[in-house]
């Protein structure tokens, strides 16, 4: 951050801005130039609020230097950040992993065939939501507690690890007794509360870009947890709100380079809440990874008519091996 001054500001304006920022526990380094003087911050970790200093006499103009997700950024870590989910490694180059499963978990059977499914056609992480947000009050809101269990046992009994979504600071502790990775969706990206006290963690997270957050409030909201101490953070792009409506959400598949370029953390792909369409979701996928993507992340389930949240989405377990046949082919010319 950069402390401009007028130029007709006083010694003692200028002294009591540099006190101001040693309040703030960081360093004033005063630039004097021929027309006014300028002050370095120095010290701080992440983004300063600049209201008490912008207040200040004499004070010109503030300027961020730094950005508002400096942790998160390539300028603070050039090496790619790799996230271990129970052993399934993510980002950095290795392998993009698939994480597939039902939008929601709806029975023991559902659960279990759909472990089953992806399982058997080579996803390595399972995914279903217990505590589902959803538009509207009437629809299914998931299986909460019991949900969680089903989904565990599933896991279990494939040697899956799970990733589920976490909606509330009081759900916490039961979605970690379960879960292997915790996904904050899209509708949360922005809930500071939860972003703060899941930094606290020491669980992988996905974090889900907001249907209208911008790519630097999307950074932002990972800087939350890398400034609470939880690093193990992997990002991921389902779709932004646009003017179009033919699907359900418009891809934007240049933030897998962009993000790429700008932050260390990996970051996977979601087609199926980006498109709403299951024909898509194939071609999209394929796309997602020839971007670069660390992953995808698809919804999957055994039988998607009758599916209680997004079955139009969703690819039928049946076929899910050929979809990931096609996957594995692309990996393999990528790597090449
Ligand atoms: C989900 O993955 O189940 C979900 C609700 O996605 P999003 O938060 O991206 O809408
Ligand atoms: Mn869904």
């Amino acid at each position: 951050m950069l402390i401009v001054m007028t130029h007709d500001a006083t010694d003692a304006q200028i002294d009591a801005v540099e006190e101001a920022v040693r309040a703030m526990g960081l360093r004033p380094e005063p630039i004097p130039g021929s027309l006014r003087t300028a002050i370095g911050v120095l010290g701080n970790q992440g983004y300063v609020d600049d209201t008490t200093i912008r207040e200040l006499e004499g004070v010109r103009e503030v300027i961020h230097v730094s950005k508002p997700y400096k942790l998160v950024s390539r300028d603070f870590h050039p090496e790619p950040t790799v996230v271990d989910v129970a052993g399934v490694m993510i980002g950095g180059g290795h392998r993009p992993v698939v994480m597939a499963g039902p939008c929601s978990i709806e029975s023991e059977e559902q659960m279990h065939a759909a472990a089953t499914q992806v399982k058997k056609a080579g996803a390595s992480i399972l995914r279903g939501g217990a505590f589902k947000p959803r538009t509207g009050p009437h629809s299914f809101q998931g299986l909460g507690v019991e949900g969680l269990k089903l989904l565990r046992q599933a896991a279990d009994a494939e040697s899956l690890p799970v990733v589920t979504e976490v909606m509330r600071i009081d759900q916490l502790d039961d979605v970690c007794r379960y879960a292997d990775m915790l996904q904050i969706g899209a509708r949360n990206m922005q809930n500071f509360d939860l972003l703060k006290e899941v930094g606290k963690l020491d669980m992988p997270v996905l974090l889900k870009r907001g249907m209208s957050a911008t790519i630097e409030e999307f950074l932002a909201a990972a800087e939350y947890l890398l400034a609470e101490g939880n690093g193990r953070v992997v990002l991921c792009e389902r779709g932004i709100r646009t003017f179009e409506k033919a699907t359900r959400n418009t891809l934007d598949l240049s933030v897998v380079p962009l993000i790429h370029e700008m932050s260390h953390l990996p970051i996977i792909v979601d087609p199926s809440h980006a498109t709403g369409k299951r024909s898509l979701v194939p071609v999209m996928s394929r796309a997602a990874l020839t971007a670069g993507a660390d992953g995808i992340m698809v919804e999957v389930h055994p039988d998607p008519e009758k599916a209680l949240c997004d079955g139009a989405q969703s690819l039928p377990g049946k076929n899910f091996s050929e979809f990931m046949t096609d996957i594995d082919t692309l990996l393999d010319f990528l790597r090449n």
